[in-house]
């Protein structure tokens, strides 16, 4: 081989080195790019504990045909969390199948009470929504009730967006307005962030039972609780003087 073909050679490979790098670095490079976009950061991201009221062996209340508030309440949940997270909320659920949660190693109606209270400490900076069933003596009344904390100010105010988001979207005839949880919302009395219960629908009225039964009723609902939620934090955003860019 003569000197000069080696050189030529030698040239040629250092290129494809050359090259073959370059192709690594920008597949590298894109590949972080989409990694990226698919899972931004936790950290900026409002964060939502998200709570399906009652579990296991507490069934919440039940429809007259036997229709139990603890499912329907897992179901709307679990829609809720995708809706959110798709909308780049990061979600924390009390719970994700039919169960009471525990607290320091007891079981029981108390013990569940004090794990959801905990995890409202635990997550400070969340936002919680507690999903729930409503039922009354008489059958005629239907439509779902955002109720709200005392502890947090901002509690009413996204009490309220939710509210006229239920009824601007998906119930125009419901009047009913926001209401301070009393004491009978344990979770609503300890929780310190902003925090609200949505009665979602009465299953002591035979037509709402049946509509919240069916997935995209369902849907509808989380869609609407998720629209007020998003412009409580727009407003919120705007009084922080951020603009109105959703999360
Ligand atoms: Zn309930």
């Amino acid at each position: 081989m003569r000197k000069t073909d080696l050189f030529f050679l030698r040239r040629a490979s250092m290129l494809l080195l050359t090259a073959l790098c370059l192709v690594i670095g920008l597949r590298g490079m894109s590949g972080q790019g989409m990694v990226a976009t698919l899972h931004p950061a936790v950290e900026g991201r409002p964060v939502v504990l998200l709570d399906a009221g009652h579990g296991g062996f507490d069934g919440g209340a039940a429809s007259q045909d036997g229709v139990l508030e603890k499912d329907l309440n897992l179901a709307v949940a679990k829609k809720l969390e995708l809706e959110l997270l798709q909308r780049g909320y990061a979600v924390i659920m009390t719970r994700t199948k039919d169960e009471a949660l525990r607290y320091k190693g007891k079981s029981g109606k108390s013990a569940d009470l004090n794990a959801r209270a905990a995890l409202a400490d635990q997550y400070a900076d969340a936002v919680l929504i507690s999903i729930h069933m409503n039922k009354f003596e008489v059958a005629k009344y239907s439509g779902a009730q955002v109720f709200y904390s005392a502890n947090h100010p901002n509690s009413r105010l996204l009490a309220e967006a939710v509210q006229t988001s239920l009824r601007e979207q998906l119930q125009p005839d419901n009047h009913r307005e926001i209401k301070q949880g009393g004491g009978g919302i344990y979770l609503l009395l300890r929780a310190a962030q902003p925090a609200i219960l949505v009665e979602c629908g009465f299953l002591s009225n035979p037509q709402e039972t049946a509509q919240l039964q069916q997935p995209a009723y369902q849907q509808q609902l989380v869609e609407a609780i998720a629209n007020g939620l998003e412009s409580y934090y727009n407003k919120e955003k705007d009084e922080a003087g951020q603009g109105t860019a959703t999360p």
